[in-house]
């Protein structure tokens, strides 16, 4: 397609709506992942106000647009306030969690070697329910990643297993309250004791509870009121209610947050300092932030909280009442974990997986996740994640309805992972790999290829979306080792964003 003259100013904006009719609902509740609605419109609207007000403004350069470095103190300050640093912790206002825990491990990189004088590889040592967000910071900062296993049945790390591991190379040591997969705060303070002993860095990712819990009452202590906790990340873009593009990244002491900086007047243009990763940066998502955090203030967020918790609590009560099924560990966060009941008979059951896909056709879309084998063997289960958000108070009751309902459609049907087909296809789809990409890494391998071996197993990017059924998906996943899989899943996401139609490999 090409745009040889100019549109309509209602064209554009109508086929937008167009484009936007195709996406899973933003607000409502009815997605229990990726969004957070407050289920206060009014919250979304000022945020868009703020937003339009500071478009125009490159928040590159505080010098030139001070309001840039305003806000940015008034969250800083409001953050460390709730997450009970004192004022020797400074921060930074980011894009993301992703960018907050990959600055939060270039800093602590570069502390290491420098106070060390090491030149070599560093390592990252976290429970193995780390965000990826730290398999992306191991990789592009060349760090490795010492991933200490979970009890399989309770989702949850021993502070022993992990302190173990805590030697000369460890240049950061991560623990997350509460962790994605099963919404469980880490063994924080044991942890952040044994490495401030050994002079370790430790951060506390945050960055999906951190604006909850401040208001939570969580079971055991985990922000910067922890002794050894060097710095924090939460997202304003997740309980902070933002919309995306915004994080708040704390550290200890100004020596630490100053080794997150980059600068360089090496080169002819203009002297370049940046606190974050990116140059030229918005400020829309920082002033909606801002927006928010002084709209609502310490009582809004609590009285939300307080929403989401009641919430959290009723849908637990509810889950656990429906045979077949489970939560994994105890959570302490508004994050709860769905796996099958194993200690019922096969037929009693409820695959988590076709749980999700039943409950889409009652229009719930439920987060899968696939299983997955530690380094010691054991065997994590294949489940459903939910995400509590202050909307859905209201409408728990109807969602354990629907919930019921759908684990009544499932319940006796085998897993997916286990089953023959899928092993079948696995099998043949890895054979297809070897074959044909040799060699090839989860980046590398050329991409016709990998596109046609999509093809044969029945994905078709063209259309853009994904199937209805999830649940065949990620049992394939997980039954194919995961170069193969990160390469084929590369090939599709990279698709649906190319013009169309792709020429067809011969
Ligand atoms: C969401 C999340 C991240 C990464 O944040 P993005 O905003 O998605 O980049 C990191 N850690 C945890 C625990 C998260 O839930």
């Amino acid at each position: 397609m090409s745009y040889p003259s100019e549109a309509p100013y209602a064209h554009v904006l109508k086929k937008l709506q167009e484009f936007r009719a195709r996406d899973a609902p933003t607000q409502g509740g009815s997605v229990l992942s990726y969004v957070y609605d407050s289920g206060r419109p009014e919250l979304d609207e000022l945020a868009g106000h703020a937003h339009l007000l500071t478009q125009t403004v490159n928040a590159l350069d505080p010098t030139v647009f001070p309001s840039v470095a305003l806000m940015e103190r008034d969250i800083v300050d409001f953050a460390r306030d709730i997450f009970h640093g004192d004022t020797d912790v400074f921060g930074t206002v980011t894009s993301g969690g992703t960018e907050s825990c990959m600055l939060a491990v270039k800093t602590a990189r570069d502390l290491w070697r420098s106070n060390r004088g090491r030149h070599d590889i560093g390592k990252i040592l976290a429970p193995v329910t780390v965000h990826a967000a730290f398999h992306k910071a191991a990789h592009y900062f060349d760090l490795t990643l010492d991933l200490i296993p979970v009890d399989p049945t309770t989702g949850e790390v021993s502070a022993a297993d992990l302190i173990a591991h805590m030697d000369d190379d460890v240049a950061l040591v991560v623990v997350s309250a509460p962790n994605y997969p099963y919404g469980a705060i880490d063994p924080i303070e044991e942890i952040a004791a044994a490495a401030k002993e050994r002079g370790i860095a430790c951060h506390v990712d945050a960055c999906i509870g951190g604006f909850a819990l401040a208001w939570w009452d969580t079971r055991t202590p985990w922000d910067l009121a922890v002794d050894g906790v060097t710095s924090l990340s939460a997202d304003l873009h997740k309980y902070g209610y933002a919309p995306k593009g915004a994080s708040v990244l704390l550290q200890r002491g100004t020596t630490r947050q100053r080794a997150q900086y980059f600068a360089t007047r090496a080169w002819p243009g203009y002297p370049v300092v940046n606190s974050t990763m990116l140059g030229s940066k918005p400020a829309g998502p920082l002033a909606a932030a801002w927006a928010i955090i002084t709209y609502l203030g310490r009582d809004g967020f609590q009285e939300l909280t307080t929403n989401i918790a009641a919430a959290t609590n009723d849908i637990r009560t509810g889950l656990e009442k429906i045979p077949g099924l489970r939560i994994m560990g105890n959570p302490d966060s508004p994050l709860l974990t769905v796996i099958t009941d194993t200690s019922l008979p096969r037929n009693e059951r409820v695959d988590p997986h076709l749980l999700a896909d039943a409950a889409r056709n009652h229009g719930w879309m439920l987060q899968h996740q696939p299983g997955m084998t530690q380094s010691d063997g054991t065997h994590l289960p294949h489940n459903v994640h939910l995400t509590i958000t202050p909307v859905t108070a209201h409408h728990t009751a109807r969602f354990l309805t629907d919930i019921t309902a759908a684990a009544d459609t499932v319940r006796g049907m085998p897993g997916l992972p286990d089953s023959k087909i899928i092993g079948e296809t696995a099998r043949q789809l890895n054979d297809a790999f070897d074959t044909h990409l040799g060699h090839a890494s989860n980046t590398t391998g050329d991409s016709p290829t990998a596109a046609a071996i999509l093809t044969r197993i029945g994905i078709n990017t063209a259309d853009a979306g994904m199937p209805q059924a999830m649940a065949p998906l990620l049992a394939l996943l997980q039954n194919i080792p995961n170069h193969v899989g990160e390469r084929l899943l590369i090939e599709l996401i990279a698709e649906l964003s190319q013009p169309q139609p792709r020429p067809t490999p011969e």
